[in-house]
């Protein structure tokens, strides 16, 4: 039942493309061959006495390919909001932060959307955040990424580090917090997000996929 769902959802992705952005045909073939594919595994192991073995290996294979492609998905979509100081309500409580430019803890008031709960600086207004919840703003931001992974490459470090060029994004591993203007946060993670998406259009197997599925059309800009 699940599996009918999610098999039809490759083509749904295609065919939402096809009709409302522009025409797609060839997105469609390629979505009804893999809808097909993934059905016709997912059956042959369930049906075949001599598959049966495999049904296990076949069904959590596919589960995981299609949670990875919603968020890739989900990557590309540009429905997400863009972050700014706006879309964060504030809340009653109070939330313990490190300024990673004014090298201060402080008590802020806390500051939520989504998952993410962040403070500012009382000082320089930097928006700031722990580790947690960098990884819950890179989620929501960078979907594609293993945000997880992202943050667990970044210990080790011992000083503030910069994660852009411009030296604007500063994160802490002692203390475990990321500060930097809002508004230099959320063009940086566009920016992030873009490159993701031309990362993963340019991958062999998987590019090829994505693309021919018609992603490549969802984007604001398709620079590649
Ligand atoms: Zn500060």
């Amino acid at each position: 039942m699940l599996g009918h769902i999610s098999f039809s959802g490759y083509i749904g992705i295609a065919f939402y493309i096809h009709k409302k952005i522009r025409k797609n045909y060839a997105g469609i073939l390629l979505a009804i061959c893999l809808a097909s594919l993934a059905h016709g595994l997912y059956d042959g192991v369930l049906f075949q006495k001599e598959l049966t073995a495999y049904f296990k290996l076949v069904f959590w294979g596919l589960l995981f390919f299609q949670v990875w492609l919603l968020k890739t998905v989900l990557g590309f979509s540009d429905f997400r909001r863009t972050l700014s100081k706006s879309v964060f309500h504030e809340t009653d409580e109070k939330i313990f932060c490190y300024c990673c430019r004014c090298n201060k803890t402080f008590i802020s008031n806390e500051y939520r959307f989504w998952k993410i709960k962040a403070g500012f600086c009382d000082s320089c207004n930097n928006f700031t955040v722990d580790a947690g919840n960098l990884i819950n703003l890179i989620k929501y931001s960078r979907p594609v990424l293993n945000a997880k992974r992202y943050v667990k490459r970044l210990s080790g470090t011992m000083k503030n580090i910069a994660l852009d060029k411009a030296d604007k994004i500063l994160f802490n591993y002692n203390r475990g917090f990321m500060s930097a203007d809002i508004n230099d946060l959320s063009d940086w993670l566009n920016e992030s997000n873009k490159q993701d998406k031309i990362r993963m259009l340019n991958k062999p197997v998987v590019g090829f996929l994505l693309r021919n599925l018609g992603l490549k059309y969802i984007m604001k800009k398709p620079d590649c």
